[in-house]
């Protein structure tokens, strides 16, 4: 990073009332020591509790931070984006307001780009905060959106990440509504390189990734990478009904040489195996369907509801 660049840290907050002052207190003797044209830029996203109340406050402390506020919750993925559209700085990093983003990595991620990166991603090497279940989860996860996407897609990765002016301008040019951050970042391209760091718990609050959240998270990546599960679907309901078809066959001759009997059991087994599967299929599609009407909507965004004065 040269001597003029601008650096600016982009941070989603959510209900995060207490995190953000030790985050800030914390992230600017860091900055300071990188670069003295930095600066802050805290997404609200929809806090019920004084998070932006918070940022106002300390932004009128502090002309290096400023803040918007979104009208509503979008989720982590939205208020990244909007954070990103804010900031003017050369070198871009977005990190959560947890402290699970150790603050001092940065130095790390700049020492990396300055080796001519225009991406500089990060991966985790260990936890205390994520439970067994987010862990193995998360890992179970990974694999399988592997296995489905076509893109590669690193465990562990984390939305701490580095970003050239360039890679961010890009990053902007796309419009979907159901982002997967990862995914698109590793489809875009450029030189990316990753750095590990030790994450640490979160420092107050709980998780904001509800198991529901997690779940819509987990769809989006699949389904914006890979239309795997549309053939894989095709592919199975084919086998079905070949196995179907056979079967069908095997009980017209049973039929025809009068050894039927009660056939209760491979009745219910072929009945509840079809019906499952059609299901299953239909269900599929539909979560496709439903990011197809996301898009042609093509609603915006988010809104910004209020500001930070300049
Ligand atoms: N976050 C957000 N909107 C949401 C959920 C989360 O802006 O709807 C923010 C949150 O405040 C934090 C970051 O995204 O800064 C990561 O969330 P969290 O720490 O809850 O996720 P986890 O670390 O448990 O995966
Ligand atoms: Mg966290």
């Amino acid at each position: 990073m040269k001597q003029d660049e601008k650096l600016s840290v982009v941070v989603p907050c959510f209900n995060e009332e207490n995190n953000i002052e030790v985050l800030y207190n914390l992230l600017v003797p860091v900055l300071e020591s990188v670069s003295p044209n930095y600066e802050i830029i805290f997404v609200d996203d929809g806090s019920k509790d004084d998070t932006f109340q918070l940022i106002r406050k300390i932004s009128t402390d502090n002309n290096n931070v400023s803040g918007i506020s979104l009208s509503r919750n979008f989720g982590h993925q939205v208020a990244i984006m909007a954070g990103l559209q804010q900031s003017k700085g050369d070198i871009v990093v977005m990190m959560d307001a947890d402290l699970q983003h150790p603050p001092e990595v940065i130095v790390k991620l700049i020492a990396e780009s300055d080796k001519g990166f225009d991406i500089v991603n990060t991966k985790r090497i260990d936890s205390n905060d994520s439970g067994l279940f987010k862990k193995t989860s998360s890992r179970f996860f990974y694999r399988f959106i592997n296995f489905l996407s076509d893109v590669k897609i690193e465990p562990a990765a984390a939305d701490f990440r580095l970003m050239s002016r360039k890679a961010v301008d890009a990053f902007l040019q796309f419009e979907e509504k159901d982002r997967f951050t990862r995914g698109l970042i590793s489809w875009m391209g450029f030189k990316q390189s990753v750095i590990e760091y030790h994450a640490s718990s979160r420092f107050a609050g709980k998780s904001k990734y509800t198991l529901r959240k997690m779940m819509r998270f987990g769809m989006d990546g699949i389904t914006s990478f890979s239309s795997k599960p549309l053939r894989i679907s095709f592919y199975a309901g084919l086998a079905v009904f070949f196995f179907g078809f056979a079967y069908a066959v095997y009980a017209i001759i049973e039929n025809v040489s009068g050894k039927t009997i009660p056939g209760w059991t491979s009745l219910l087994v072929t009945v509840l195996i079809i019906g499952g599967f059609q299901l299953l299929s239909l269900g599929i599609i539909g979560e496709y369907i439903a990011r197809i009407f996301n898009q042609t909507k093509a609603r915006p965004l988010y809104f910004i509801k209020d500001k930070t004065e300049e």
